[in-house]
């Protein structure tokens, strides 16, 4: 690539010199709310390009206590070293991922995948976000924590601003300010926590279990005594009890069970992803990023890598002054991975550990980053398996996905006031 390369940067490694030259001399004022991965890459981006960058987060990174989210699988867009003191605790060789055809001690192995990774680390994200804000701070934004933004003064930012970055997550502040927190459609309870213990036979990798269940449970090692371990379990098929489920997941699986006091609740909604309408308000000129975009896997749950490519695609927009195609650009990089993680979500949904199982035997041996980020190398290993294929086919909850992503009919165009 042509970039303003080896200056190191991730992000302004991607474009030539003129067009920084050009985009420093015409550098405006931004604000970016929320300063968690996406808001730090938009912030880190921006002012590489000679913005003046003022960045909100609510929390205190001193205090932020961030236990989700900490698979990064593509860290080289992370402008931070890759060590213990900057939070990438382990670089897992790869990831297993394991499909069983229940939740029970008679479960069999439905079918396994591992899945080589060349840039991931599970890491401390909170470690990782305090340095990345010390960083940026260090390049000349304004970092205010502990300074959560009302929708109120949300609203006034346009009238102050050149620019107006939303990262708050999901629900988006943009959603809540203009009153259509509707827009989101169904919703992931997670519940995860850090925990000490022997993990020396998982350790170095990672590992994520399918049980059956609408969801998933999984162990990232930090160490050989340390783990993030969670489960997570989608709107309508939550256990009772979460932290009963929680723990008995734990005792199957051979984890060491967490204190109820260690363990983070998350909720994770969905949508309203890929809505052009969406992404970019051109009046007020907002943009949305990563969570808030909503633009996480439907199917892996992961959205770092999403997050940080939003805003670095977002950030190359406003250097070659094109921000207004910003949401055909990032509709045209995740449709495809979009695709394919709701159509394979539909064998999860239809409680088929066989077809799911089978995809993983397929797609078994892509590199973790690529098997959702990449969708033509899972679909290539797809289409070589016409077993699975018949059996795809046969099913009518994934002719109707394929039918429906194909068309983009995804959940967004059927929840209330979606365009
Ligand atoms: C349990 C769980 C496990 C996950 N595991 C993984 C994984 O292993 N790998 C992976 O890639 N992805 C994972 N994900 C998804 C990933 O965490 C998200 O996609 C990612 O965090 C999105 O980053 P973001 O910066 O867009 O939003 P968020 O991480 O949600 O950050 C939003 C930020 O905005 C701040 N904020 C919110 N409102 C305001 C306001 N009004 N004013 C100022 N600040 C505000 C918040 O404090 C927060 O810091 C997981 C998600 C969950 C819930």
């Amino acid at each position: 690539m042509n970039g303003i390369g080896g200056s190191g940067d991730p992000f302004l490694d991607r474009l030539d010199r003129e067009t920084v030259r050009a985009a420093r001399e015409r550098a405006g004022r931004a604000v970016v709310v929320g300063g968690a991965m996406a808001g730090l890459a938009a912030a880190h981006a921006l002012s590489g390009l000679g913005w003046d960058v003022t960045l909100h987060e609510r929390q205190r990174y001193e205090e932020k206590r961030v236990n989700c989210g900490e698979a990064m699988t593509d860290a080289s867009s992370i402008p931070l070293p890759k060590t213990p003191e900057y939070g990438f605790a382990n670089r897992p060789p790869e990831f297993e991922v394991r499909v069983y055809t229940g939740d029970t001690a008679g479960r069999t192995l439905a079918g396994r995948g591992v899945f080589p990774s060349r840039d991931g680390y599970v890491t401390d994200r909170n470690v990782v976000e305090r340095r990345w804000a010390e960083r940026v701070a260090d390049a000349g934004v304004d970092v205010r924590d502990g300074a959560g933004v009302t929708k109120a003064a949300f609203r006034a930012f346009s009238e102050e601003y050149d620019l107006v970055v939303d990262a708050t997550g999901q629900p988006s502040l943009t959603s809540k300010a203009e009153r259509r927190t509707g827009e989101y459609a169904g919703r992931m309870t997670a519940l995860n926590a850090d925990v000490e213990g022997d993990f020396s036979e998982l350790y170095p990798r990672a590992h994520i279990l399918f049980e059956n269940y609408l969801g998933y449970s999984w162990a990232f090692p930090k160490s050989e005594t340390r783990a993030n371990v969670g489960i997570g379990w989608a709107e309508g098929t939550l256990p009772k009890n979460y932290y009963e489920a929680f723990v008995a997941a734990c005792e199957r699986n051979g984890w060491p069970v967490p204190d109820r006091s260690a363990t983070n609740v998350y909720t994770i909604p969905r949508g309203p992803s890929l809505d052009h309408s969406r992404t970019w308000d051109p009046r007020r000129r907002v943009a949305r990023v990563g969570d808030a975009a909503g633009i996480a896997n439907r199917f892996t749950g992961k959205g770092i890598s999403q997050a940080v490519e939003s805003s670095y695609l977002l950030a190359r927009l406003v250097a070659e002054e094109r921000i207004g195609d910003y949401p055909g650009e990032l509709y045209r990089r995740m449709r495809d991975e979009y695709r394919l993680a709701y159509v394979v979500r539909g064998a999860l949904e239809d409680g088929r550990p066989d077809i799911l199982g089978g995809v993983m035997d397929a797609v078994s041996g892509i590199d973790v980053e690529d098997v959702d980020r990449e969708p033509r190398y899972a679909v290539s290993r797809l289409l070589r398996r016409p077993v699975l294929l018949a059996k795809l086919a046969a099913n009518r909850t994934m002719r109707s996905r394929l039918v429906d992503a194909y068309t983009d009919d995804w959940e967004y165009r059927r929840v209330a006031g979606s365009s």
